[in-house]
């Protein structure tokens, strides 16, 4: 990400940090208590503080903090026992991470094409994708756009699948009057250094179950009970804990989530309005139902026809040429050299999925790879701007038709 003068002059970096965040990472420090410990049995305070502020920030019964998004969704697939053996459906267009979780569990992921407006999960292919071994769905919520989460739970109830959000892009998005992370069996997210809500690394997995809830725990830390004896380890465990420095950080970061959430909303909003008056410009749609949203990055379409047939490369160039700070496009799964080579678990049959060799080819996931041969995505910090700035990001990229 090429960030030159000008974008540092309007305000934008990323993360943003205070004396707040740096008293907060000190006082860990002299505490002398370096981690969480467990629940019962408390060394730090900062973990199991943090995981009940983001449980009501977003609305949630439980919340488990963990060491990043990605183990976030083992976690969550394993405490819902998908394992070998079980297909998951995954959005063709996403981080590697929904995917690769799957993988992990030794199931396999089954990649689904997404919505043209939307650019997400589109639910009627995913249900075209059903066999009997459909076990998951993960529903991705990308640039904090809701899935159709009505839709895909209802589909989910008719055949007793478990779905899981994938909320990574997604903090603080609301789709018909519930947060995202409690429409599904859990919910997950990031706190890697680029998401919006951060400690450097760290995640997290939401659920509003009980039983699910133990569960989840179990499975973070070594297949413990919480309030048990510290060595009883009673199923299958590993050790995905959040350190106290981190869960310090991302209290201090939470405060300030709110007010960054709305600046991004209504930023977004005019961004949109300015982007959406230019010919050959479509925006990210946000899908019916949708009343807030995270906006990890800002997508938009661009017609090459109506931009002297430029490239997308050349696209980007001029973008970060002029300083405005941009995301790289995920190039869909389906073409990611460890799918299509199938360069994944020993012992796996993979002949099964819809992609690897020849099944690979974009022809069979055609709203992706046309979205990716055009799509352009902004980084989020852009929304923590003035609008007077977003002005003139609009300038620049109706400039590039002339
Ligand atoms: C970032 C991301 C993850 C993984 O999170 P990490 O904390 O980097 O492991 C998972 N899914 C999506 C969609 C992401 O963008």
């Amino acid at each position: 990400m090429g960030k030159t003068k000008a974008s540092e002059e309007n305000g934008v970096k990323w993360p943003v940090w205070d004396k707040e965040d740096l008293e907060a990472v000190e006082a860990v420090l002299r505490s002398n208590q370096w981690w969480a410990g467990a629940p019962g049995l408390h060394a730090g305070e900062n973990v199991w503080e943090f995981q009940k502020e983001f449980a009501a920030y977003h609305e949630a019964k439980h919340c488990i903090a963990v060491a990043n998004g990605t183990v976030a969704l083992e976690i969550a697939l394993l405490a819902l026992d998908v394992g070998m053996g079980d297909e998951v459906i995954v959005p063709d267009y996403t981080f590697v991470a929904s995917a690769m979780a799957v993988v992990a569990t030794n199931a396999v992921p089954i990649f689904c094409d997404i919505d043209p407006e939307s650019l997400v999960l589109d639910v009627a292919k995913a249900e075209r994708l059903l066999t009997p071994r459909t076990k998951a769905i993960v529903a991705v919520h990308l640039g904090g756009n809701p899935v159709d989460m009505v839709r895909l739970c209802r589909l989910a109830a008719d055949h007793h699948l478990k779905i899981i959000e994938d909320c990574a892009h997604a903090h603080g998005s609301r789709f018909s009057g519930k947060r995202v992370g409690n429409w599904g069996h859990t919910g997950t997210f990031s706190f890697q250094a680029s998401k919006l809500l951060t400690a450097g690394e760290g995640g997290c997995v939401i659920c509003n179950d009980d039983e699910l809830a133990s569960r989840i725990y179990g499975i973070s830390d070594c297949g413990r009970r919480s309030g048990d004896y510290f060595y009883a380890h009673y199923h299958y465990g590993s050790n995905y804990r959040m350190p106290e420095f981190q869960a310090a950080v991302l209290r201090t970061q939470l405060k300030k989530f709110p007010l960054q959430h709305e600046k991004r909303n209504r930023n977004a909003k005019y961004l949109g309005k300015r982007l959406g008056d230019i010919e050959g410009i479509s925006v990210m749609k946000p899908t019916r139902g949708t009343e807030e949203l995270g906006y990890y990055v800002y997508p938009f379409l661009f017609d090459p026809q109506q931009f002297k047939g430029i490239t997308k490369a050349q696209f980007y160039a001029s973008l970060r040429q002029a300083g405005i700070p941009t995301a790289d496009c995920y190039p869909p799964l389906h073409t990611l050299g460890c799918f299509r080579d199938r360069a994944l678990r020993k012992g796996i049959d993979y002949s099964g999925a819809n992609w690897g060799g020849e099944k690979s080819d974009d022809r069979f996931f055609p709203v992706t790879s046309e979205t990716y041969s055009r799509s352009v995505e902004l980084a989020q910090e852009l929304l923590l701007t003035r609008e007077g700035y977003l002005d003139s990001v609009a300038d620049v990229i109706e400039g590039l038709k002339d």
